[in-house]
């Protein structure tokens, strides 16, 4: 039987650590500060607002939302983007994403300060991520996968993973982020043929899909470890991952559950990010 390996106690610990950090720089004048910019309330958002809000104070950090019609224009939300780009007192920016229509991500994107993006939406991010840079911000969520894989010890150098999905959001980044741990890295999509074939050579199995339990116990390699990054909601309204978890858990070595594992880690990552923008910022490196 897989061990099932939870987000809570990887949550917990950064969190502990943060904590700390946050409590010194205090020490120096100094609180690190998160501005959330939502457009609209769209339920997935505020969801995840609301455990960011939690976890920030928890850990000490100033955290604001600022809220935005729906219905905004692009220039006057640049103006709002540039405000607080400006603002001394916020050192990370969260925006909520895919922004409404009128709004042009390929434009606004480049408007965000890099250094305060603390969610990967500039492409001077992306392209250090890519370089393998550490001073960027990677994503959250894959940031959360490679933080799961750090707490439970999993070994990636010279290990072959295979991450299932493609997107900006998860596949792509968490694929880069593995390839800097020195792990041999496949990326799957829809195009791929021998999908079952191609991740079962995997010792490490990332699965980004968005798709209900589709990971099968044929995708998995006996002793593999599986990191399930999807949340979807199966036919009977239960929310499920993108892997098969009862029929995989007796296959794997370690797996991780849907609720309660990567999307656990997120929000704590996302603190770790503002602290790291804050040092950054403030010159504050130790
Ligand atoms: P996405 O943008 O829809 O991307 C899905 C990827 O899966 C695409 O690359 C697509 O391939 C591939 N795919 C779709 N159907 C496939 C199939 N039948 N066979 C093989 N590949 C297939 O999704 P996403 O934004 O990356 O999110 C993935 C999952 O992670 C979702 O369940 C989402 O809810 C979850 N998620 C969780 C968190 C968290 O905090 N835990 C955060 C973000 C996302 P093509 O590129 O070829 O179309």
């Amino acid at each position: 039987m897989g061990e099932i390996i939870k987000g809570k106690p990887v949550a917990e610990q950064i969190s502990a650590d943060l904590a700390r950090e946050v409590q010194g720089l205090k020490l120096r004048g100094i609180v690190p500060g998160l501005t959330i910019i939502r457009v609209g309330a769209r339920g997935d958002d505020l969801a995840y607002e609301r455990g960011a809000l939690k976890r920030c104070e928890q850990i000490g950090l100033a955290v604001r939302v600022c809220e935005l019609p729906e219905n905004i224009s692009q220039e006057i939300f640049i103006k709002a983007l540039e405000g607080i780009n400006q603002d001394p007192g916020t050192h990370g920016i969260l925006l909520f994403r895919p922004l409404p229509g009128q709004l042009d991500e390929g434009v606004i994107k480049h408007v965000i300060r890099p250094e305060k993006d603390v969610d990967c939406f500039s492409p001077v991010n992306v392209a250090k991520l890519v370089e393998g840079d550490p001073s960027g911000f990677p994503p959250c969520t894959p940031t959360a996968v490679m933080e799961m894989l750090k707490f439970y010890k999993v070994p990636l150098k010279g290990r072959r993973a295979a991450v299932l999905g493609r997107s900006m959001v998860v596949g792509k980044p968490v694929a880069f982020l593995l390839l800097s741990e020195d792990a041999t890295v496949t990326i799957c999509h829809s195009r791929t043929l021998d999908l079952a074939q191609e991740m079962a050579r995997a010792d490490i199995i990332v699965a980004a899909v968005g798709r209900a339990r589709m990971v099968k116990r044929d995708f998995v390699k006996p002793g593999a470890v599986v990191v399930d990054v999807g949340i979807n909601v199966d036919e009977r309204g239960e929310l499920c991952g993108d892997v098969d978890f009862e029929g995989c858990l007796d296959r794997v070595s370690m797996i991780t559950p849907v609720p309660g594992g990567v999307g656990s880690v997120t929000t704590s990552v996302l603190a770790k990010h503002v602290v790291k923008a804050c040092r950054q910022q403030t010159g504050i490196l130790e």
